[in-house]
């Protein structure tokens, strides 16, 4: 495998082999930004590197093994960052030969293009990108896959991107050629639309995946087999990852009118299973159960479809739900999806909308706006066409539609509110951090910012209030999830593999011919977070930086059970020591 790094600036490109085969996806997308990238630079600027990376069970049909790891300086946090995404862009990589391949410099102000790569070798397509400047995600893959063949993965940038908006994603097209999925976290879509990039195609090669000899598919196989059958991937397959509603509807912790309450009055109408059985009596364009790459057998994504059968937006999953609903208090799932419809094709993280939107309904009832902004023009809680008709003005980049493209604290700087959910300028996940602790202490020290995908706690089965165990609930997912990332599988998986690494090491074992010491899995989270704070300091972050909003620790939620965030900062600081 190699990597390939393509100078914007000279138009220079160069290959080097990968020489540590262990070393992909998040871990890779960590070495290659800090050796590209000075720490101080402009997240925005032409000494930014944008690395495409796979893990390391890439195109070989380990199940969730294929996730495609987007590494940079953030434009939101001003640390480095990892966002990862389904869809077919790792398989492709793989594919192809690369481990990974780096964007460094950009194309001349004013230049954009369309990246393709296939086995003949690769070049810049400035006609294609000319075609679709200005277009949404769905647009822009359905000409190029149009234009090159059904044969590619397209990853490409939405409005939002082009216009270098800090809450920006990457969309990445599925095997049906659907640019549904999205590197969306840390605003990765805004750097690639600082180097003048529109779109990356990849050609899929080997569309039936690498060739194993017998003993390592005979691992993946067993592999595959134990994560179909695990008991909470039956939940995940039928409900998706809207079956955490009503969980965290009952622990008390949903965001709720921009996270001043944890609980809604009713969440079924928002629930998992209400989702489902509406997916399923709509029927037409619905899936309740999708794979977003070749080879998954969680199938945890969805199609949801209007009353007509028509899509509505594809995938809805629970931090959607939980920022862009419950958030707003918006309990139409209907609402909900067109607000992710929208929000996948102008390529805008879901997340970072919903906060954004959740600051701007609390601004609209202020009494002290400041003087330029029009109160009537703002949303308002529980009215979901006020949150779109802001939506929609995002690729207009009006003063209110350029606030919600740059995320919540973009928004809340801008109008004067205080209560802002984000932690290193990024916005909180749906998990309140006075309610689910653990998840809280991953939000303010995880090296990525404010992000549940870096150790996700709520799913273990402790009281999430007690502050006690917090930090150390903490650091165990902060250190799996790290090498889950690292591997390349999909964090779904830690539900069916989370107890049992020696699964996974028996795969990667086989594959790769090699004995694993015990604790291999640890070591290699560690070694992916060490290396990522070792850049935030370069970068100039302190542990300052490692804190939540002060409101979490002074507003107390008191349903059913009053609490505010009470891990002290003495322990946060030591989490790594
Ligand atoms: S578990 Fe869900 S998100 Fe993860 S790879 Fe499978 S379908 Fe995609």
């Amino acid at each position: 495998m190699n990597i390939l790094m393509v100078n914007l600036t000279s138009g220079e490109t160069r290959s080097r082999p990968a020489d540590d085969p262990l070393a992909g996806g998040r871990l890779l997308t960590g070495q290659l930004v800090s050796e590209f990238v000075p720490p101080q630079c402009d997240p925005l600027g032409p000494e930014n590197a944008l690395v495409l990376a796979a893990g390391v069970l890439a195109n070989m049909r380990a199940s969730t093994g294929s996730r495609l790891s987007v590494g940079c300086k953030s434009p939101l946090t001003g640390g480095i960052k990892e966002s990862n995404s389904g869809g077919m862009a790792g398989d492709s990589l793989a594919g192809l030969g690369y481990q990974a391949i780096v964007f460094l410099g950009a194309l001349p102000a004013g230049r954009t293009a369309v990246f393709v790569i296939d086995e003949s070798g690769h070049r810049l397509d400035f006609d294609s990108a000319e075609a679709c400047q200005g277009k949404g995600n769905e647009e822009t893959a359905a000409y190029l896959l149009n234009r090159y063949g059904q044969d590619f993965c397209a990853l490409t940038i939405g409005q939002a991107g082009e216009q270098l908006m800090t809450a920006a994603g990457i969309a990445v097209t599925d095997a049906e050629g659907n640019p549904y999925r999205l590197a969306a976290r840390g605003g990765v879509g805004a750097v690639m639309g600082s180097k003048g990039l529109k779109a990356v195609l990849l050609a899929r090669p080997d569309k039936s995946g690498k060739s194993l000899e017998k003993n390592a598919r005979t691992n993946v196989t067993s592999f595959n087999k134990h994560v179909a059958t695990s008991e909470r991937v039956q939940v995940l397959r039928q409900y998706g990852t809207a079956s955490t509603v009503m969980p965290v509807q009952s622990l008390g912790g949903l965001p709720v009118r921009n996270f001043s309450k944890g609980q809604l009055p009713d969440a079924d109408p928002i629930s998992g299973e209400t989702m489902h059985d509406l997916i399923v009596g709509r029927g037409g364009k619905g899936l309740p159960s999708h794979a977003c790459m070749s080879g998954c057998v969680i199938q945890c994504s969805n199609a949801f479809p209007d009353e007509n059968g028509d899509l509505l937006a594809a995938p809805v999953e629970f931090e959607t739900i939980g920022l862009c609903g419950s958030n707003l208090e918006l309990t139409s799932l209907d609402n909900i999806a067109k607000i992710n419809r929208l929000c996948n094709d102008y390529g805008l993280d879901t997340i970072e909308v919903g906060a954004a939107l959740g600051v701007m309904m609390e601004a609209a009832g202020m009494e002290n706006l400041p003087a330029n902004i029009n109160r009537v023009g703002l949303p308002r809680f529980g009215d979901g066409a006020s949150a779109l008709r802001v939506l929609a003005q995002v690729p207009q980049a009006t003063p209110l539609g350029r606030l919600l493209g740059d995320g919540a604290l973009a928004t809340g700087k801008a109008l004067g509110v205080r209560r802002i959910p984000t932690v290193k300028g990024q916005a909180i996940s749906a998990y309140d951090p006075r309610v689910v602790k653990g998840t809280a202490v991953t939000y303010a020290t995880s090296p990525q910012g404010a992000d549940h995908t870096a150790g996700l706690t709520v799913f273990f089965p402790v009281d999430h209030r007690d502050p006690k165990i917090a930090v150390s609930l903490s650091r165990k997912a902060q250190i799996q999830r790290a090498a889950y990332d690292a591997l390349g599988l999909c964090a779904f998986n830690t539900s069916a593999t989370g107890q049992r690494p020696d699964i996974i090491i028996n795969m990667l074992s086989a594959v790769y011919d090699m004995e694993f010491p015990e604790g291999w899995m640890d070591t290699l989270g560690l070694k992916v977070i060490h290396l990522e704070r070792a850049f935030n300091r370069a970068a100039g972050l302190t542990a300052q930086d490692d804190r939540l909003p002060e409101f979490f620790k002074t507003e107390a939620l008191t349903e059913p059970v009053e609490t505010v965030f009470d891990v002290p900062d003495a322990e946060l600081d030591a989490i790594w020591d």
